[in-house]
């Protein structure tokens, strides 16, 4: 099997440290294992766009060696293949149209846990509905290449969720699994925030007949109130101008121990060295650690 991995950053927010150590660990595992590594930009979500983000995340990448694979995918442009999806589902009796808002939903069972409410109900498609898609009875079970085995209870955790939004836009568990599967990657390396989403694509992957691809979940960077790096927290942005000290924090803190002499190095030095000492296995097997620069 040819590998194929990716990095796939969602433009509501410049790229911080936190969003370095997703691309990073995805880039140096593909080419560890001889693969390919594809970016694609999910940008399914224009209000909660950031203005210039879409644009600075090849420069970004490419100022720390970064270089991906064929052409850059945008998820804006891929709406047809979502619907394709999606109409599948509905037709399989898998999926539902739901016309509840989360506060009827939370007044209703006083849980986000979706109680079914819609499923007899039928709501009319020519008012504005999310689609749902029905969660599996039993716990979903697979093997997380960081984290270990991982077990899931969806029925009780997240109940039937949504596949295509009240707003008019595609969520995000729909677009991946489809662009995955689509882009033929083999393997999702990626920030442990979205460990708990892996069962909801692992369950579409399997509506839709898909094999799924191998997944290894990174810890990911907090700050030392424990809080983690994101967009919405407002990261400091990877600064473009020294990307070697940035590449050799995301070294260490993926628990990969670089050559004290890497600190002179350039770029592309530094990435080889890194491809070629790769150790997945030396990743911790937490969901978060403390960034301590
Ligand atoms: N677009 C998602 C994000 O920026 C990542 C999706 C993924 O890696 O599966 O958080």
């Amino acid at each position: 099997m040819n590998y194929v991995g990716r990095f796939a950053p969602s433009p509501t927010g410049l790229l911080h440290f936190g969003s370095l150590l997703a691309a990073l660990a995805s880039y140096l595992d593909a080419r560890a294992n001889d693969g390919d590594w594809l970016l694609r930009i999910e940008d399914l979500d224009p209000p909660r766009e950031h203005a210039g983000a879409c644009a600075s995340f090849p420069t970004t990448l490419e100022a720390f060696g970064l270089y991906w694979d064929g052409e850059l995918t945008y998820q804006s442009e891929r709406h047809a293949y979502y619907q394709d999806a999606l109409q599948r589902l509905l037709e399989n009796g898998d999926a539902y149209r739901c016309g509840c808002s989360r506060k009827q939903l939370l007044e209703r069972s006083g849980s986000t846990v979706y109680d079914g409410y819609c499923i007899e109900k039928s709501p009319s498609p020519d008012k504005d509905t999310a689609i749902r898609v029905r969660c599996p009875d039993t716990a979903t079970r697979f093997l997380d290449l960081i984290q270990g085995p991982q077990t899931f209870d969806l029925p009780n955790t997240a109940g039937d969720f949504v596949v295509f939004r009240k707003d008019g836009l595609f969520a995000y568990q729909l677009a991946v699994v489809v662009d995955d599967y689509l882009q033929g990657i083999t393997h999702v390396v990626r920030g442990s925030d979205l460990l708990p989403e892996t069962p909801k694509q692992i369950h579409l992957q399997d509506l839709l007949g898909i094999d799924p691809p191998r997944y290894a979940h990174i810890p990911v960077a907090a700050n030392s109130d424990g809080q983690k790096l994101s967009k919405q927290t407002y990261a400091t942005a990877l600064n473009l101008e020294h990307p070697v000290p940035q590449l050799i924090e995301a070294l260490h803190f993926l628990n990969q121990s670089p050559d004290p002499a890497l600190v002179d190095a350039c770029v592309d030095e530094l990435l080889k060295w890194a491809v070629t000492n790769w150790k997945m296995e030396q990743v911790a097997p937490v969901l978060q650690q403390i960034r301590t620069s």
